[in-house]
Protein backbone atom coordinates (compact mmCIF):
# COMPACT_ATOMS: atom_id res chain seq x y z
CA UNK A 1 0.00 0.00 0.00
CA UNK A 2 1.53 3.44 -0.89
CA UNK A 3 1.73 5.90 2.39
CA UNK A 4 0.34 9.27 1.50
CA UNK A 5 2.50 11.91 3.28
CA UNK A 6 1.50 15.37 3.93
CA UNK A 7 5.06 16.99 5.22
CA UNK A 8 5.63 19.90 7.45
CA UNK A 9 7.32 21.69 4.31
CA UNK A 10 4.93 21.90 1.18
CA UNK A 11 8.37 22.46 -1.66
CA UNK A 12 10.34 18.93 -2.22
CA UNK A 13 11.77 17.87 1.12
CA UNK A 14 15.35 16.99 0.99
CA UNK A 15 16.85 13.95 3.26
CA UNK A 16 20.82 13.51 2.27
CA UNK A 17 22.54 10.63 3.59
CA UNK A 18 26.68 11.15 4.33
CA UNK A 19 28.13 7.56 3.93
CA UNK A 20 27.31 4.43 2.25
CA UNK A 21 28.53 2.04 5.21
CA UNK A 22 26.40 -0.38 7.27
CA UNK A 23 24.61 3.04 8.66
CA UNK A 24 23.66 4.81 5.54
CA UNK A 25 22.93 2.12 3.01
CA UNK A 26 20.36 0.83 5.36
CA UNK A 27 18.73 4.13 6.10
CA UNK A 28 18.79 4.69 2.43
CA UNK A 29 17.12 1.04 1.89
CA UNK A 30 14.57 1.87 4.91
CA UNK A 31 13.65 5.24 4.04
CA UNK A 32 12.58 4.17 0.73
CA UNK A 33 10.41 1.72 1.71
CA UNK A 34 9.30 4.13 4.69
CA UNK A 35 8.75 6.92 1.54
CA UNK A 36 7.65 4.99 -0.83
CA UNK A 37 5.13 6.90 -3.04
CA UNK A 38 5.61 10.05 -1.61
CA UNK A 39 7.55 12.82 -2.95
CA UNK A 40 10.64 13.29 -0.97
CA UNK A 41 13.84 13.43 -2.02
CA UNK A 42 16.28 10.97 -0.92
CA UNK A 43 20.37 11.58 -2.08
CA UNK A 44 23.27 9.35 -0.16
CA UNK A 45 26.64 10.92 -0.36
CA UNK A 46 29.50 8.22 -0.45
CA UNK A 47 33.26 8.74 -1.82
CA UNK A 48 33.34 4.59 -2.35
CA UNK A 49 30.49 3.65 -5.10
CA UNK A 50 30.69 0.51 -2.86
CA UNK A 51 29.14 -1.10 0.18
CA UNK A 52 31.70 -2.74 2.19
CA UNK A 53 30.83 -5.31 4.42
CA UNK A 54 33.66 -5.15 6.93
CA UNK A 55 33.39 -8.51 8.65
CA UNK A 56 34.78 -10.28 5.93
CA UNK A 57 37.55 -7.90 5.09
CA UNK A 58 40.39 -9.53 7.02
CA UNK A 59 39.76 -12.50 4.59
CA UNK A 60 40.47 -10.62 1.19
CA UNK A 61 43.72 -9.94 3.20
CA UNK A 62 44.06 -13.76 3.38
CA UNK A 63 42.47 -13.96 -0.37
CA UNK A 64 39.92 -16.75 1.51
CA UNK A 65 37.65 -13.77 -0.52
CA UNK A 66 37.83 -12.27 -3.02
CA UNK A 67 37.25 -8.15 -3.19
CA UNK A 68 33.90 -8.20 -5.32
CA UNK A 69 32.42 -10.91 -2.90
CA UNK A 70 32.06 -8.21 0.11
CA UNK A 71 31.52 -4.89 -2.21
CA UNK A 72 27.98 -3.87 -3.50
CA UNK A 73 27.31 -1.26 -5.73
CA UNK A 74 25.45 1.60 -3.47
CA UNK A 75 23.42 2.15 -6.79
CA UNK A 76 21.95 -1.05 -6.81
CA UNK A 77 20.23 -0.36 -3.17
CA UNK A 78 19.00 3.26 -5.32
CA UNK A 79 15.91 2.26 -6.28
CA UNK A 80 13.98 5.94 -5.39
CA UNK A 81 17.50 7.86 -4.47
CA UNK A 82 20.08 9.56 -5.76
CA UNK A 83 23.69 8.64 -5.20
CA UNK A 84 26.99 11.16 -5.19
CA UNK A 85 29.99 9.54 -5.79
CA UNK A 86 31.96 12.48 -3.91
CA UNK A 87 34.19 13.46 -0.84
CA UNK A 88 32.07 15.38 1.66
CA UNK A 89 34.74 18.53 2.28
CA UNK A 90 32.49 20.48 5.11
CA UNK A 91 29.36 19.97 7.06
CA UNK A 92 27.29 23.76 7.44
CA UNK A 93 24.75 22.86 9.92
CA UNK A 94 23.43 26.75 10.40
CA UNK A 95 23.11 26.73 6.49
CA UNK A 96 21.47 23.38 6.02
CA UNK A 97 24.38 22.69 3.16
CA UNK A 98 27.57 19.85 2.68
CA UNK A 99 30.47 21.12 0.82
CA UNK A 100 31.45 18.15 -1.34
CA UNK A 101 34.23 17.24 -4.50
CA UNK A 102 33.81 15.08 -7.21
CA UNK A 103 35.81 11.87 -6.75
CA UNK A 104 36.68 11.75 -10.86
CA UNK A 105 37.15 15.44 -11.80
CA UNK A 106 37.13 16.92 -8.43
CA UNK A 107 34.95 19.03 -9.06
CA UNK A 108 33.30 21.17 -5.91
CA UNK A 109 29.39 21.38 -5.29
CA UNK A 110 27.52 22.46 -2.57
CA UNK A 111 24.55 20.33 -1.39
CA UNK A 112 21.55 21.40 0.76
CA UNK A 113 19.27 19.75 3.01
CA UNK A 114 16.37 19.71 4.89
CA UNK A 115 17.42 16.27 6.46
CA UNK A 116 20.75 15.52 7.62
CA UNK A 117 21.90 11.98 8.01
CA UNK A 118 25.32 11.76 9.51
CA UNK A 119 27.07 8.02 8.68
CA UNK A 120 30.66 8.36 8.08
CA UNK A 121 31.70 6.14 10.65
CA UNK A 122 35.68 5.30 12.21
CA UNK A 123 38.99 6.39 10.71
CA UNK A 124 42.09 4.78 12.59
CA UNK A 125 43.47 6.65 15.55
CA UNK A 126 47.13 7.01 15.55
CA UNK A 127 47.11 8.76 19.20
CA UNK A 128 49.55 11.43 17.26
CA UNK A 129 52.31 9.17 16.00
CA UNK A 130 53.32 10.13 12.42
CA UNK A 131 55.37 7.32 12.63
CA UNK A 132 53.40 4.72 13.39
CA UNK A 133 51.20 6.39 10.75
CA UNK A 134 53.56 6.01 7.84
CA UNK A 135 54.79 3.00 7.99
CA UNK A 136 51.63 1.29 9.47
CA UNK A 137 49.00 -0.89 6.94
CA UNK A 138 45.81 -0.64 8.44
CA UNK A 139 42.88 -2.53 8.11
CA UNK A 140 39.92 -0.88 7.34
CA UNK A 141 38.95 0.11 3.70
CA UNK A 142 38.83 -2.48 1.05
CA UNK A 143 42.24 -1.00 -0.58
CA UNK A 144 43.78 -1.52 3.14
CA UNK A 145 42.91 -5.34 2.49
CA UNK A 146 44.41 -5.65 -0.53
CA UNK A 147 47.69 -3.74 0.23
CA UNK A 148 47.95 -6.20 2.88
CA UNK A 149 47.84 -8.84 1.04
CA UNK A 150 49.95 -7.68 -1.72
CA UNK A 151 52.61 -6.80 0.50
CA UNK A 152 52.05 -9.98 2.99
CA UNK A 153 53.06 -12.27 -0.33
CA UNK A 154 55.99 -9.84 -1.47
CA UNK A 155 57.47 -10.46 1.67
CA UNK A 156 57.53 -14.10 1.30
CA UNK A 157 58.90 -13.88 -2.21
CA UNK A 158 61.28 -11.71 -0.98
CA UNK A 159 62.02 -14.26 1.93
CA UNK A 160 62.26 -17.07 0.03
CA UNK A 161 65.69 -15.29 -2.20
CA UNK A 162 67.29 -13.83 1.03
CA UNK A 163 70.06 -15.91 1.97
CA UNK A 164 71.00 -13.25 5.16
CA UNK A 165 69.42 -14.97 7.97
CA UNK A 166 69.19 -12.34 10.00
CA UNK A 167 67.07 -10.27 7.56
CA UNK A 168 64.95 -13.20 6.55
CA UNK A 169 63.82 -13.56 9.80
CA UNK A 170 63.03 -9.95 10.21
CA UNK A 171 61.14 -10.16 6.81
CA UNK A 172 59.36 -13.05 8.58
CA UNK A 173 58.32 -11.08 11.49
CA UNK A 174 54.32 -9.72 11.00
CA UNK A 175 53.67 -7.58 14.10
CA UNK A 176 49.87 -6.80 14.68
CA UNK A 177 48.86 -3.93 16.70
CA UNK A 178 45.97 -4.63 18.82
CA UNK A 179 44.09 -7.43 20.85
CA UNK A 180 40.20 -6.47 19.89
CA UNK A 181 38.33 -7.99 17.23
CA UNK A 182 39.98 -6.15 14.47
CA UNK A 183 43.34 -6.93 15.07
CA UNK A 184 42.90 -10.69 16.32
CA UNK A 185 40.92 -11.61 13.24
CA UNK A 186 43.35 -9.76 10.81
CA UNK A 187 46.31 -11.57 12.54
CA UNK A 188 44.59 -14.90 12.50
CA UNK A 189 44.25 -15.11 8.93
CA UNK A 190 47.57 -13.85 7.79
CA UNK A 191 49.29 -16.38 10.31
CA UNK A 192 47.00 -18.92 8.66
CA UNK A 193 47.83 -18.01 5.18
CA UNK A 194 51.56 -17.59 5.51
CA UNK A 195 51.99 -20.93 7.35
CA UNK A 196 49.52 -22.54 4.68
CA UNK A 197 51.44 -20.86 1.98
CA UNK A 198 54.96 -21.31 3.08
CA UNK A 199 54.48 -25.31 3.27
CA UNK A 200 53.22 -24.99 -0.21
CA UNK A 201 54.96 -22.92 -2.37
CA UNK A 202 58.17 -21.40 -1.01
CA UNK A 203 60.95 -24.19 -0.57
CA UNK A 204 63.47 -22.37 0.91
CA UNK A 205 61.68 -20.71 3.91
CA UNK A 206 61.21 -22.50 6.99
CA UNK A 207 57.57 -22.15 8.36
CA UNK A 208 58.93 -22.14 11.80
CA UNK A 209 60.58 -18.94 11.18
CA UNK A 210 57.15 -17.05 10.85
CA UNK A 211 56.74 -14.83 13.54
CA UNK A 212 52.87 -13.59 13.69
CA UNK A 213 53.29 -11.06 17.00
CA UNK A 214 49.94 -9.33 18.38
CA UNK A 215 50.55 -6.50 20.55
CA UNK A 216 48.06 -5.83 22.97
CA UNK A 217 47.97 -2.69 25.15
CA UNK A 218 45.80 -5.16 27.65
CA UNK A 219 45.57 -7.90 29.74
CA UNK A 220 44.54 -10.32 27.13
CA UNK A 221 42.86 -10.00 24.03
CA UNK A 222 39.34 -9.43 22.79
CA UNK A 223 37.97 -7.93 26.15
CA UNK A 224 34.60 -7.69 24.51
CA UNK A 225 33.78 -10.98 25.18
CA UNK A 226 34.23 -12.16 28.65
CA UNK A 227 37.51 -13.19 30.90
CA UNK A 228 36.67 -16.70 30.30
CA UNK A 229 36.20 -16.86 26.36
CA UNK A 230 39.30 -14.50 26.60
CA UNK A 231 41.28 -16.45 28.06
CA UNK A 232 40.63 -19.52 25.48
CA UNK A 233 41.33 -17.28 22.67
CA UNK A 234 44.36 -16.13 24.11
CA UNK A 235 45.66 -20.04 24.27
CA UNK A 236 44.38 -21.01 20.97
CA UNK A 237 45.88 -17.91 18.91
CA UNK A 238 49.04 -18.96 20.89
CA UNK A 239 48.75 -22.65 20.03
CA UNK A 240 48.49 -21.88 16.55
CA UNK A 241 52.04 -20.40 16.29
CA UNK A 242 50.94 -16.51 16.96
CA UNK A 243 52.98 -14.74 19.91
CA UNK A 244 50.29 -12.19 21.90
CA UNK A 245 52.74 -9.87 23.62
CA UNK A 246 50.11 -8.12 26.42
CA UNK A 247 49.99 -5.27 28.65
CA UNK A 248 52.48 -3.61 26.00
CA UNK A 249 51.60 -0.52 23.65
CA UNK A 250 53.43 -0.01 20.19
CA UNK A 251 55.03 3.67 20.52
CA UNK A 252 57.05 4.15 17.71
CA UNK A 253 57.94 2.83 14.23
CA UNK A 254 59.95 2.90 11.18
CA UNK A 255 60.08 1.36 8.00
CA UNK A 256 62.28 -2.09 9.60
CA UNK A 257 61.08 -1.76 13.01
CA UNK A 258 58.28 -1.30 15.84
CA UNK A 259 59.38 -0.02 19.24
CA UNK A 260 57.25 -1.11 22.06
CA UNK A 261 56.34 0.65 25.11
CA UNK A 262 59.41 -1.71 27.53
CA UNK A 263 61.34 -0.37 25.00
CA UNK A 264 61.85 -4.08 23.09
CA UNK A 265 62.93 -2.76 19.70
CA UNK A 266 60.97 -5.56 17.09
CA UNK A 267 62.27 -5.66 13.74
CA UNK A 268 59.99 -6.28 10.82
CA UNK A 269 58.92 -5.89 7.76
CA UNK A 270 55.11 -6.02 8.51
CA UNK A 271 53.47 -3.40 11.07
CA UNK A 272 49.30 -3.92 10.99
CA UNK A 273 48.09 -1.21 13.17
CA UNK A 274 44.17 -2.43 14.57
CA UNK A 275 44.75 -0.01 17.85
CA UNK A 276 42.04 2.23 17.98
CA UNK A 277 39.38 5.03 16.43
CA UNK A 278 38.02 7.87 16.11
CA UNK A 279 35.96 10.08 14.02
CA UNK A 280 36.09 11.54 10.92
CA UNK A 281 38.37 15.13 10.75
CA UNK A 282 34.39 16.17 9.52
CA UNK A 283 32.63 14.98 12.03
CA UNK A 284 35.21 16.11 14.96
CA UNK A 285 34.54 19.71 13.26
CA UNK A 286 30.97 19.73 14.36
CA UNK A 287 30.36 22.74 16.81
CA UNK A 288 27.75 20.42 18.67
CA UNK A 289 28.55 18.06 21.74
CA UNK A 290 31.32 15.57 21.45
CA UNK A 291 31.52 11.59 23.41
CA UNK A 292 33.78 8.94 23.25
CA UNK A 293 36.86 9.31 20.85
CA UNK A 294 34.77 12.52 19.29
CA UNK A 295 31.84 10.35 18.30
CA UNK A 296 28.99 12.76 18.50
CA UNK A 297 26.41 12.98 21.31
CA UNK A 298 22.90 12.44 20.16
CA UNK A 299 19.78 11.59 22.24
CA UNK A 300 17.73 8.75 22.31
CA UNK A 301 15.64 9.45 19.48
CA UNK A 302 19.30 9.19 17.74
CA UNK A 303 19.01 13.28 16.43
CA UNK A 304 21.66 16.15 17.15
CA UNK A 305 21.01 17.64 20.17
CA UNK A 306 19.75 21.46 18.93
CA UNK A 307 19.63 20.32 15.89
CA UNK A 308 16.13 18.13 15.34
CA UNK A 309 16.68 17.82 11.77
CA UNK A 310 20.17 15.74 12.07
CA UNK A 311 20.17 12.46 12.81
CA UNK A 312 23.62 10.70 13.30
CA UNK A 313 23.81 6.93 13.89
CA UNK A 314 26.51 4.02 13.24
CA UNK A 315 30.32 4.91 14.40
CA UNK A 316 30.04 8.06 14.58
CA UNK A 317 27.32 8.40 17.11
CA UNK A 318 27.97 8.48 20.67
CA UNK A 319 24.44 6.97 22.32
CA UNK A 320 24.61 5.51 26.10
CA UNK A 321 22.37 2.59 26.38
CA UNK A 322 20.64 3.62 29.73
CA UNK A 323 19.94 -0.06 30.49
CA UNK A 324 23.74 -0.59 31.63
CA UNK A 325 25.31 2.95 31.66
CA UNK A 326 27.60 2.25 28.51
CA UNK A 327 27.97 3.89 25.43
CA UNK A 328 26.67 1.48 22.25
CA UNK A 329 29.69 -0.62 20.93
CA UNK A 330 30.90 0.32 17.09
CA UNK A 331 29.76 -2.86 15.55
CA UNK A 332 27.67 -3.53 12.76
CA UNK A 333 25.16 -4.85 14.51
CA UNK A 334 24.31 -1.80 15.97
CA UNK A 335 24.73 0.64 13.18
CA UNK A 336 21.91 -1.55 11.36
CA UNK A 337 19.19 -1.34 14.25
CA UNK A 338 20.09 2.24 14.59
CA UNK A 339 19.20 2.67 10.24
CA UNK A 340 15.73 1.02 10.93
CA UNK A 341 15.39 3.41 13.90
CA UNK A 342 16.09 6.77 11.89
CA UNK A 343 14.41 5.78 9.16
CA UNK A 344 11.52 5.56 11.10
CA UNK A 345 12.21 8.84 12.96
CA UNK A 346 12.41 10.66 9.97
CA UNK A 347 8.67 9.80 9.11
CA UNK A 348 8.17 11.20 12.06
CA UNK A 349 10.35 14.28 11.72
CA UNK A 350 8.71 14.77 8.28
CA UNK A 351 5.44 14.68 8.60
CA UNK A 352 5.19 16.62 11.82
CA UNK A 353 4.22 13.73 13.76
CA UNK A 354 6.39 13.88 16.81
CA UNK A 355 4.41 11.67 18.95
CA UNK A 356 5.50 9.22 16.74
CA UNK A 357 9.03 9.26 17.52
CA UNK A 358 10.57 6.44 18.62
CA UNK A 359 13.56 5.75 21.59
CA UNK A 360 16.32 3.28 20.56
CA UNK A 361 16.46 0.59 22.75
CA UNK A 362 18.48 -2.00 21.59
CA UNK A 363 19.40 -5.24 23.79
CA UNK A 364 22.45 -6.34 22.25
CA UNK A 365 22.17 -9.90 21.79
CA UNK A 366 26.17 -10.81 21.67
CA UNK A 367 30.08 -10.78 19.75
CA UNK A 368 31.09 -13.31 17.62
CA UNK A 369 34.62 -13.52 16.45
CA UNK A 370 37.10 -15.68 14.54
CA UNK A 371 39.99 -16.55 16.29
CA UNK A 372 41.54 -19.20 13.45
CA UNK A 373 40.57 -21.79 11.00
CA UNK A 374 37.18 -22.97 12.36
CA UNK A 375 37.72 -21.60 15.73
CA UNK A 376 35.83 -18.71 17.08
CA UNK A 377 34.29 -17.15 20.20
CA UNK A 378 30.87 -15.82 21.33
CA UNK A 379 29.01 -14.73 23.99
CA UNK A 380 25.41 -14.63 22.80
CA UNK A 381 22.75 -13.55 25.33
CA UNK A 382 25.38 -14.44 27.75
CA UNK A 383 25.95 -18.31 26.34
CA UNK A 384 28.97 -18.94 26.11
CA UNK A 385 30.12 -20.58 22.83
CA UNK A 386 33.76 -21.87 21.39
CA UNK A 387 35.17 -23.65 19.53
CA UNK A 388 33.88 -24.89 15.74
CA UNK A 389 30.49 -23.69 16.97
CA UNK A 390 31.35 -20.54 17.38
CA UNK A 391 32.85 -20.25 14.39
CA UNK A 392 29.83 -21.68 12.50
CA UNK A 393 27.65 -19.23 14.21
CA UNK A 394 30.09 -16.01 13.06
CA UNK A 395 29.88 -17.66 9.52
CA UNK A 396 26.26 -18.59 9.26
CA UNK A 397 25.25 -14.71 11.01
CA UNK A 398 27.42 -13.31 8.57
CA UNK A 399 26.99 -15.06 5.43
CA UNK A 400 23.25 -14.38 5.99
CA UNK A 401 23.91 -10.38 6.47
CA UNK A 402 25.39 -10.02 3.52
CA UNK A 403 23.34 -8.07 1.18
CA UNK A 404 22.40 -9.49 -1.77
CA UNK A 405 21.37 -13.18 -3.13
CA UNK A 406 24.83 -12.96 -5.80
CA UNK A 407 27.26 -11.82 -3.00
CA UNK A 408 25.80 -14.62 -0.76
CA UNK A 409 26.37 -17.06 -3.55
CA UNK A 410 29.61 -15.69 -4.18
CA UNK A 411 31.36 -15.89 -0.50
CA UNK A 412 29.32 -19.34 0.13
CA UNK A 413 31.92 -20.54 -3.62
CA UNK A 414 34.67 -19.16 -2.27
CA UNK A 415 34.19 -20.89 1.19
CA UNK A 416 33.61 -23.79 -0.50
CA UNK A 417 36.56 -23.69 -2.69
CA UNK A 418 39.14 -22.77 0.03
CA UNK A 419 38.19 -26.39 1.37
CA UNK A 420 39.84 -27.76 -1.59
CA UNK A 421 42.44 -25.82 -2.76
CA UNK A 422 45.20 -24.34 -1.30
CA UNK A 423 45.92 -20.56 -0.90
CA UNK A 424 46.32 -18.11 -3.99
CA UNK A 425 49.62 -16.47 -3.67
CA UNK A 426 48.92 -14.17 -6.55
CA UNK A 427 49.61 -10.11 -6.02
CA UNK A 428 47.68 -7.69 -8.10
CA UNK A 429 48.21 -4.04 -7.89
CA UNK A 430 49.86 -1.90 -5.77
CA UNK A 431 52.52 -2.49 -3.16
CA UNK A 432 53.22 -0.39 0.02
CA UNK A 433 56.59 -0.69 0.81
CA UNK A 434 59.41 -1.87 -1.51
CA UNK A 435 62.77 -1.41 1.20
CA UNK A 436 63.58 -3.37 3.47
CA UNK A 437 66.94 -1.96 5.92
CA UNK A 438 68.76 -5.11 7.93
CA UNK A 439 67.91 -3.98 11.41
CA UNK A 440 70.95 -5.89 13.79
CA UNK A 441 69.18 -5.55 17.38
CA UNK A 442 69.90 -8.62 19.36
CA UNK A 443 66.42 -9.68 19.93
CA UNK A 444 63.68 -8.74 22.00
CA UNK A 445 62.90 -10.05 25.85
CA UNK A 446 59.49 -9.43 25.49
CA UNK A 447 59.08 -12.07 22.38
CA UNK A 448 61.11 -14.50 24.11
CA UNK A 449 59.02 -14.04 27.12
CA UNK A 450 55.96 -14.50 24.69
CA UNK A 451 57.28 -17.76 23.11
CA UNK A 452 58.16 -19.62 26.71
CA UNK A 453 54.04 -18.89 27.00
CA UNK A 454 52.99 -20.43 23.74
CA UNK A 455 51.21 -23.82 24.70
CA UNK A 456 53.48 -26.82 22.63
CA UNK A 457 50.83 -28.48 20.68
CA UNK A 458 49.96 -26.10 17.92
CA UNK A 459 46.00 -27.58 17.10
CA UNK A 460 45.45 -24.53 14.36
CA UNK A 461 42.43 -26.01 12.65
C1 LIG B 1 38.32 -5.24 9.87
C2 LIG B 1 37.00 -4.96 10.53
C3 LIG B 1 36.23 -6.02 10.99
C4 LIG B 1 35.00 -5.79 11.60
N1 LIG B 1 34.27 -6.86 12.02
C5 LIG B 1 33.06 -6.64 12.57
C6 LIG B 1 32.25 -7.74 12.96
O1 LIG B 1 32.65 -8.91 12.81
N2 LIG B 1 31.04 -7.47 13.50
C7 LIG B 1 30.58 -6.19 13.67
O2 LIG B 1 29.44 -6.00 14.13
N3 LIG B 1 31.32 -5.13 13.32
C8 LIG B 1 32.55 -5.32 12.77
N4 LIG B 1 33.32 -4.25 12.41
C9 LIG B 1 32.83 -2.89 12.73
C10 LIG B 1 31.86 -2.41 11.67
O3 LIG B 1 32.50 -2.45 10.42
C11 LIG B 1 31.44 -0.97 11.95
O4 LIG B 1 30.92 -0.87 13.25
C12 LIG B 1 30.41 -0.53 10.93
O5 LIG B 1 30.99 -0.53 9.64
C13 LIG B 1 29.89 0.88 11.25
O6 LIG B 1 29.06 1.30 10.21
P1 LIG B 1 29.05 2.85 9.77
O7 LIG B 1 28.08 2.94 8.66
O8 LIG B 1 28.87 3.70 10.96
O9 LIG B 1 30.52 3.14 9.24
P2 LIG B 1 31.23 2.56 7.93
O10 LIG B 1 30.69 1.22 7.60
O11 LIG B 1 32.68 2.70 8.18
O12 LIG B 1 30.78 3.54 6.78
C14 LIG B 1 31.27 4.86 6.67
C15 LIG B 1 30.93 5.37 5.28
O13 LIG B 1 31.26 6.76 5.19
C16 LIG B 1 32.01 6.99 4.01
N5 LIG B 1 32.85 8.16 4.26
C17 LIG B 1 33.67 8.37 5.32
N6 LIG B 1 34.24 9.58 5.22
C18 LIG B 1 33.78 10.16 4.08
C19 LIG B 1 33.98 11.41 3.43
N7 LIG B 1 34.79 12.35 3.92
N8 LIG B 1 33.33 11.65 2.26
C20 LIG B 1 32.49 10.72 1.74
N9 LIG B 1 32.24 9.53 2.30
C21 LIG B 1 32.88 9.25 3.47
C22 LIG B 1 32.78 5.71 3.79
O14 LIG B 1 33.21 5.60 2.46
C23 LIG B 1 31.71 4.68 4.16
O15 LIG B 1 30.85 4.47 3.08
C24 LIG B 1 34.55 -4.45 11.78
C25 LIG B 1 35.32 -3.39 11.31
C26 LIG B 1 36.52 -3.64 10.70
C27 LIG B 1 37.34 -2.47 10.18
Amino acid sequence: MIRKFSTKNPAKTRILILGGGFAGSNVLREAQKQFKGSDIEITLVSQDNFFLFTPMLPEISSGMLHASDITTPIRTFCKAANFCHAKILSIDVENKSVSVIRIFDQKESVLEYDYLVLALGSKDNFFGNNNIEEFAFTIKTLEDAIAIRNHVISVLECADQERDQILQEQLLRFVVVGGGFAGVEIATEINHFLRDATKKYYKNIDPEKIRVIIVSARDGILPEVGDELGKFALDYVRKSGIEVITNTKAVDAGEDHVLLSDNTIVPCATLIWAGGVTVDPLIAALKCEHGQSGRLVVDSYLRLKDYPSIFALGDCANLVDSKNNIVYPTTAQIAIKQAELVSENLVAEITGNESSLKQFDYHNKGVMATIGKRTGVALLNGKKIRGFPAWFLWRSFYWAHLPTREKKIKVGFDWLLSLIFPADIMTVGFIKKKTLSRLETPIYSAIERSIDQTPSVSSYL
